[in-house]
């Protein structure tokens, strides 16, 4: 303490951290969990393990709190609508968004409308939507099939829709990018993500592009006003790579895809909604969108969790799924500084977690068992 009588002040969320960069008023009531301010984490035994010279750090964003990054997008999309008046909210989900709305509408004394694609939603989210109180409405569809009723039904109904067609969603989320630049003390050579809806690869390249004080088209709220003009934290971007699982992969497809598929339900999307934005990212950046198979973003889930002891939801184990190939392969080059969004807990998906793991063993209650059972693995 610098003097007796300043006292500590506790973080209280992303609004009030970064409130001179978000399109938010003295007057604004701000909805907030204390979300952001998550750990940016080096991956020190995975390079070693492999033999690649690369500072790779991950973007712990499950320590958000509803455990996933939606929480960026929704304190300021709700603290929006709780401006304007609303007294409910609307979204379709593969469950992440559900839970972040679920809780930020309890936070705000609002009603969440939640629609999710029937059975293809994990446990984890779908207890943290019925714990707070959201009316969910399970439909006989996929996302885009809930994507499509919530625009349709936001005309007809007063609900206002906190999916991240609400460009209030991604100006929260572009402050994971200053999180990023901020800890790093510049901007990573690679940015890597996975891609679902494409909001967030959206975000954070409006995040990226306002740290070091670029105009971009990508910019859509700061009319040509980006808050770093005057003072950029860095002065270069980095190049922006979207990974997607192999069976729901639009961006690969260039589009949409009508029955995608994949265990990592977060990002079962056939038609990305910020289709244009996440291609000016790429582009921009001079990026590129690949796609995994099932088998390897879980086994890259497995990796980390096992070699790193960082747990993180089957989809968003793709951004480091894909990574570790691009580098391996010479794409991205030695000695870069990459960073990758971990957009989800693994706690959302347990039942994926345990899927095929011998991990449990039964002993009896005795000494002997439990010496034999130890000595066994050593
Ligand atoms: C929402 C979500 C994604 C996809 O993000 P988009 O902005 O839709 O591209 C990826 N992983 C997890 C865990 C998510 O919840």
């Amino acid at each position: 303490m610098s003097s007796s009588t300043s006292r500590p002040v506790h973080y209280t969320g992303l609004i009030d951290r970064y409130r001179d960069r978000l399109p938010v008023s003295d007057t604004t009531p701000t909805v907030s969990l204390n979300e952001g301010d998550t750990p940016l984490i080096q991956l020190i035994n995975l390079p070693q393990q492999m033999g690649i010279d690369v500072d790779i750090y991950v973007k712990y964003e499950g320590l958000n709190p509803t455990a996933s990054f939606k929480d960026r997008g929704m304190t300021m999309a709700v603290s929006k609508a709780a401006e304007q008046g609303a007294k409910a909210i609307v979204c379709a989900s593969t469950g992440n968004t559900s839970a972040a709305a679920a809780a930020y509408a309890a936070r705000a004394g609002m009603t969440a409308f939640v629609l999710i694609p029937e059975g293809k939603i994990p446990m984890g989210k779908l207890a943290q939507a019925i714990a707070h109180g959201a009316v969910v409405l399970q439909i006989k569809g996929n996302f885009d099939d809930g994507m499509r009723l919530v625009k349709e039904v936001a005309g007809e109904a007063p609900v206002a829709i906190v999916n991240s067609i609400n460009p209030y969603r991604l100006q929260g989320q572009k402050t994971a990018a200053f999180e990023i630049v901020e800890a790093l003390g510049r901007a990573p050579d690679y940015h890597c993500i996975p891609v679902g809806n494409a909001g967030n690869i959206s975000g954070y390249w409006i995040g990226f592009s306002e740290a070091c004080g670029h105009n971009t088209a990508s910019c859509t709220l700061c009319n040509g006003q980006c808050p770093y003009l005057d003072k950029p934290l860095t002065d270069k971007r980095p190049v922006m790579v979207g990974y997607q699982a192999d069976g729901a992969a639009p961006f690969l497809r260039d589009c949409p895809v009508t029955a995608p598929e994949t265990l990592a339900t977060a990002i079962r999307i056939g038609n990305p909604q910020s289709w244009d934005l996440a291609h000016a990212a790429v582009n921009e950046s001079g990026g590129w969108f690949d796609e995994v198979s099932d088998d390897e973003l879980l086994a890259t889930q497995a990796l980390l969790a096992r070699g790193e002891g960082v747990f993180c939801e089957p989809a968003s184990a793709v951004s480091l799924c894909g990574a570790l190939r691009d580098v391996k392969s010479g794409k991205i080059p030695a000695g870069s500084l990459i960073t990758c969004t971990l957009t989800g807990h693994g706690l959302k998906d347990p039942d994926i977690a345990v899927r095929g793991q011998e991990a449990v063993q039964t002993v009896n209650a005795e000494l002997s068992a439990v010496k034999a059972a130890i000595l066994a693995h050593i």
